[in-house]
Parts: structure tokens; C-alpha cells; sequence
């Protein structure tokens, strides 16, 4: 059987960023820079006051008490005409543009105007240096420099640098569509009550929400009995997708029809079963297109092993379909909260909650039954990896962890 490992691998090796599209800057949060931007202009685009107060000659500031005549007022916005020479200042406030002349910026609350003169001003200050609350154009950034590279993900650190810059439309790597389609003939919508045998498709709710926080947008398609015609028509309909995520119908009941309606769909099975708990029934394929094959996982249908293998499997295809790098989910090393004793064959991912203590990260297990109880992830924040031996774990040992989605992130 595929470890995860070399499942995630093949995964990826049919996976690449979707075509890039241009958005508006507002719109472009979240995505993945396609180019780098460089920039239009110098930043800041002039020498400017970082306060409010005179521009003045540094070193006409030699002892307490410097009188100097005022010769101009400029605010924000406006370019001054005066030059500043020695015996000079300009009043001057923060964001305006620095008079010539002047080297350095006195703050209004060092100075004094003598006897209530606006034309007159003595600075309390002993001395001054240059580039005294000032900024030089260009200390930020030098026209044609580069803003923000290819392969950034935008946020709003980003977003407002390439808004200084102009940049109003970017060229980034789009959303994958993701749809969502449940199996399983004891489904019904969330909003009933089961009848005997039944049970409410919480899955649906789940993973479009973990496609959400991924990044990607999740179109729900409802349920699906256990029957070959009624699977056929919503795989046709989920294949419109980028991505078509199934859950259920995956195992080897007799109404696990999921892989073989795919094949019938023309889906390539890449493959079937991982050596992971929860969620060892995964399958994987592709649907083959002259331009961008779409990607197509087969979840099984216990919540957990849904939720484990989305965060391990289908979180890093989504991540490289919006052109993330690297697109692998990363493990953190935390020390366990409490003692532990694992025995099991296969590598465990097991719902946990990741807290910052006085010394650093910690991690509590969840009290967890098992791959079919969603209840006890509430409150979780990741999982930790647990090595296919059995092992006694002492509280402080350590273990491996990956988050959730979402979280950190
Ligand atoms: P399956 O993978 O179809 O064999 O389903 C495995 C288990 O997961 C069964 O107990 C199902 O009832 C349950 N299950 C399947 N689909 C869903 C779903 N959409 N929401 C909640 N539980 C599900
Ligand atoms: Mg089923």
C-alpha cells in the first residue's frame, strides 16, 4: 500500500497551478502573485516630514534658543516654494514635502513662537542632526525595484504595498472550483430528521468549509444514493469543477460504487488505498484534458478520515492548483501535554489541540473514538503524526504536528 508520503507525492505530480487571470487589486486577498511587480516610483516619490513642526539647516541648531525667521507654511499635499537657507525654517507638516534647503524637521513641541510671531520661531532644541525626523525618496523602495515577488501569497501587508505602487490589477493564480458531491443511501440534508438508518450528511458542510479555509471555493452538489445511474449524471455534473471531491462509496462494501462510476466517467485511477488512519480507502484520480486535467478524490465517508485526508491530501493539491510553494503540509515538532501510549500498525493522525504555553507550543490529544467521531474534533486545531509502532509516550516528549487548515496559516 502507497504510504502518505508517496500518495501526496503522486498527487502533486498531476497537479499544477491553474492559468492565471487578472484581478483588482480589492479582489486579489488570499491569491497567489503570478509576476513580479516592480516599482512605478520612488517610495517615498519626495524627501518628506515624518512630524509636525519646522524644516529647518541642521546646523544652524547650535545651543538652546535658535531664532529663525518662518518663510512659508506647506501641508501635506502641497510642494513648497521657499528654499530654506541658513537662519531659515519652514512650518512644516508630517507628509508634506521637505523645502530645499532644509535638512532636518524640529518638532512643533521643541519649538516656540516668540512672542505669539508666526513669522518668528525659536527652537528649544540644543542641536539637531541631519535627516532629522525626515524621510529621504527612495529609503523604501527605488523605482524598478521589486515589490512583491511571483509566488507570494497576498495579504494585507501586500495588498498595500502594491497599492502604493499603483498596482490596481494583478496577475494572480485563481480560486480552483472545488465541488462537493455525498453518497451514501442513509444520507439526508442536514435540515432533517433521520429516519431509522439514516444519518445528516455532515460531510458536505465540513469539507466545504475546509475548501474555504484552503482558500478555494467550495459548489456543493447534495447527495447521491448508493445507485450507478443517479452517481453517474452528478460525477458528470461535478467534472465541470476544477477539483471533484466524492465522500463515501470508497471501501469495499457492496454499494461502494464510487471507483468504478469514475473509471466509467473516463476518470484515470492514479490510486486506491494509502497506508494512513484514519482514512485508508482514499482514491485518486484524473480526468485527462488537452488543457488542465481536473483532479478528482475519492474521500472516504467516516468524518474523520474526510477530514485527515482533505488536510493531508487534498489542502496541498488545492494549495498547488493557486500556486502555493511549497505546497506539502509542514509539520511542527511540540512537546505532548500528558502521557501517552500508541499501538498501532499503520502512521496515525490523530485530532489534537496545539496551545501556546509559557515555554512554547504544546499539544493535547483529543478524547477521540475513532474515524467516525466528528464530535470530539470540536475545539481541535491539528493532528499529530504518529510513527506505525507502538510507543509510550511521557508527558514533554516529542511529537510531530500539522495544523489544520486555517489555523496559523
Ligand atoms: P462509506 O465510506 O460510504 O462506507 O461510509 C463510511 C461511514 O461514513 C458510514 O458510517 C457512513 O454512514 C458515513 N458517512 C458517509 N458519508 C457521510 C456523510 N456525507 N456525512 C456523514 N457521514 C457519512
Ligand atoms: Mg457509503
Amino acid at each position: 500500500m502507497l504510504s502518505v508520503a508517496e500518495a501526496l507525492s503522486r498527487i502533486l505530480a498531476e497537479t499544477q497551478a491553474l492559468p492565471a487571470v487578472t484581478l483588482p487589486l480589492g479582489d486579489a486577498l488570499g491569491h497567489v502573485l503570478a509576476a513580479d511587480v516592480l516599482s512605478d516610483m520612488d517610495s517615498p516619490p519626495f524627501d518628506k516630514a515624518l512630524m509636525d513642526g519646522y524644516a529647518v539647516v541642521a546646523s544652524d541648531i547650535r545651543s538652546g534658543g535658535t531664532r529663525l525667521e518662518v518663510i512659508e507654511e506647506v501641508t501635506a499635499g502641497v510642494v513648497p516654494q521657499r528654499m530654506v537657507a541658513s537662519g531659515e525654517a519652514t512650518r512644516i507638516m508630517t507628509g508634506a514635502p521637505l523645502p530645499e534647503g532644509a535638512d532636518a524637521v524640529i518638532k512643533v513641541e521643541e519649538t516656540e513662537l516668540d512672542g505669539g510671531d508666526p513669522r518668528q520661531v525659536r527652537i528649544l532644541a540644543d542641536s539637531t542632526l541631519p535627516g532629522q525626523n525626515l524621510i529621504r525618496r527612495g529609503t523604501n523602495k527605488r523605482t524598478g525595484e521589486v515589490v512583491v515577488q511571483a509566488g507570494t501569497l497576498l495579504r494585507a501587508q501586500e495588498l498595500a504595498a502594491l497599492a502604493e505602487m499603483g498596482c490596481h490589477e494583478v496577475r494572480v493564480f485563481p480560486q480552483p472550483r472545488v465541488a462537493v458531491l455525498a453518497t451514501g443511501d442513509e444520507l439526508v440534508p442536514i435540515h432533517s430528521q433521520p429516519q431509522p438508518g439514516q444519518i445528516r450528511n455532515s460531510n458536505e458542510t465540513m469539507l466545504c468549509a475546509q475548501i474555504k479555509q484552503a482558500g478555494a471555493i467550495p459548489v456543493p452538489l447534495g447527495i447521491a444514493r448508493d445507485e450507478r445511474s443517479e452517481l453517474a449524471a452528478r460525477i458528470d455534473a461535478g467534472l465541470e469543477a476544477d477539483v471533484l471531491l466524492l465522500s463515501g462509496g470508497v471501501s469495499a462494501g457492496v454499494l461502494d460504487l464510487v471507483p468504478s462510476e469514475l473509471q466509467q466517467a473516463g476518470v484515470e485511477q492514479i490510486f486506491h488505498k494509502v497506508n494512513v488512519k484514519p482514512g485508508k480507502p482514499l482514491w485518486f484520480g484524473v480526468l485527462r484534458q488537452s488543457d488542465q486535467s481536473k483532479l478528482v478524490f475519492g474521500l472516504p465517508g467516516n468524518p474523520v478520515s474526510s477530514m485527515v485526508t482533505f488536510e493531508l491530501f487534498v489542502r496541498p493539491a488545492l494549495r498547488r492548483l493557486m500556486g502555493v510553494d511549497p505546497a506539502e503540509p509542514q509539520t511542527v515538532s511540540v512537546r505532548l501535554a500528558h502521557s501517552h501510549s500508541h499501538r498501532d500498525d499503520r502512521p496515525t493522525y490523530f485530532p489534537a489541540s496545539i496551545s501556546l504555553t509559557g515555554d512554547g507550543l504544546s499539544v493535547s490529544l483529543a478524547k477521540w473514538h475513532g474515524s467516525s467521531d466528528l464530535q470530539s474534533t470540536v475545539g481541535t486545531n491539528g493532528m499529530v503524526a504518529f510513527p506505525p509502532e507502538p510507543i509510550e509516550y511521557s508527558a514533554g516528549d516529542t511529537v510531530e504536528v500539522i495544523r489544520w487548515s486555517g489555523e496559523f496559516s
